[in-house]
């Protein structure tokens, strides 16, 4: 691997081929892939990854909003791309880029209809959400019959698939919740089917419900953090390999004097003499402020040093007291190794959101 020169975030796209891989082995040959790439592709770069991706032979895409799936678009990505939230402002520019829409609720189903009707449209593919027990976006149960109603008196639209969301698909202390949203939603699914004479695709798991409930993978399962690497547990994190590196570089060593502070509000103050290391990236970057004051770390040959003081918009200061290092060497802040999800701990907070906070002015560079 190059070594950095600035601040990049380094992106392995075999080591996204290994993840779909493992993610297929462990769904049946026949049960369909869709691969989220919502928020960059979880900061990796929506484009590079679902184009890879696109190569690879998944089936389905999924993005949040609606501009995510208009850049997939004129990126030229042409598997369907399905939008979890779209707004109705968005419809017109969601129609015109064939992006598919999830109606959630009686509201934006009755507004995409009229939409789609007004343009002429016959069979535009849709998406339906139930909520079984997130109770974040979605139909309820009892609003099956209205929805069969609905889909019946329009040409407008056709049903492609119906889901639902695990709301703690990773947490087998919930495993009872889980199998009562899986139920939910199987119940949901025929009473669906009778009423309006076919079946949609029915897709349920997100990537801890693809590992930990094999019952409900249904004709479609839909994986992100998986994708890009975390298992989201000890024993599944070992299957995966995570695809993205943040390292950066040295640029300056600051010898600190006893009673000397270092960085804003003076939050880091020595008694004893300390050496540290200021790096180019701050939480202008990603690294927010809850990792400062020896939280979050850069690991600097082989060590970990730990942040001193706050964490400034485009800097932070490292302890590299007991580390050989000098000014122009290489200071990673997650990789393969000492993964996002380990760094995102110390702060209480998960890969995630570590991941999907790494900005837009971080260059991002692929391993092919
Ligand atoms: C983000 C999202 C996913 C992906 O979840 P992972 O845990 O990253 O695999 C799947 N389904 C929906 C509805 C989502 O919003």
């Amino acid at each position: 691997m190059p070594k950095a020169e600035e601040t990049i975030l380094e992106v392995d796209l075999k080591a996204l081929e290994h993840n779909l891989n493992h993610l297929k082995s462990r769904i049946p040959k026949h049960t369909k892939f869709l691969a989220v790439v919502k928020a960059f592709a979880y900061g990796s770069d929506a484009c590079e990854i679902a184009k890879h991706l696109e190569s690879l032979n998944v089936d389905y895409f999924a993005v949040a909003y609606t501009n995510e799936g208009v850049q997939l678009r004129e990126e030229g990505i042409t598997k369907p791309i399905l939008v979890l939230h779209p707004q109705t402002v968005s419809f017109t520019t969601l129609i015109k880029h064939q992006l598919e829409p999830n109606l959630y609720s009686p509201k934006i189903l009755e507004e995409f209809i009229e939409v789609a009707s007004a343009l002429n449209y016959n069979n535009y593919p849709i998406h339906v959400k139930f909520n079984t027990g997130l109770n974040r976006l979605g139909f309820a149960e009892h609003q099956v019959d209205y929805l069969a109603e609905t889909l019946k008196s329009t040409e407008a639209i056709h049903l492609t698939s119906i889901f639902s969301h695990l709301a703690a698909s990773e947490d087998l202390n919930e495993r009872e919740f889980t199998l009562n949203q899986i139920n939910s939603f199987k119940r949901i699914a025929e009473t669906l089917t009778k009423a309006i004479g076919f079946k949609p695709i029915m897709h349920m798991c997100n990537t801890s419900g693809i590992l930990n409930y094999p019952e409900a993978h249904f004709d479609m399962v839909r994986s992100g953090i998986g994708l890009y690497g975390y298992g989201n547990s000890e024993k599944e994190n070992k299957n995966f390999k995570p695809i993205s590196t943040l390292k950066t570089v040295i640029s300056q060593i600051h010898d600190i004097e006893p009673g000397e502070s270092v960085g804003y509000n003076r939050a880091f103050t020595s008694k004893i003499p300390v050496r540290t290391a200021t790096l180019p990236l701050g939480h202008a970057d990603g690294i927010g402020r809850q990792y400062g004051n020896g939280k979050g770390y850069a690991i600097i040959n082989g060590k970990k040093a730990p942040i001193v003081g706050n964490v400034c918009m485009d800097m932070i200061m490292v302890n590299v007291t007991d580390i050989a290092c000098k000014e122009g060497d290489e200071a990673i802040l997650f990789d393969a190794n000492t993964t996002a999800e380990d760094f995102a701990e110390t702060a209480n907070t998960i890969s995630y959101e570590l991941l999907t906070s790494v900005s837009q002015r971080v260059k991002r560079v692929f391993l092919k």
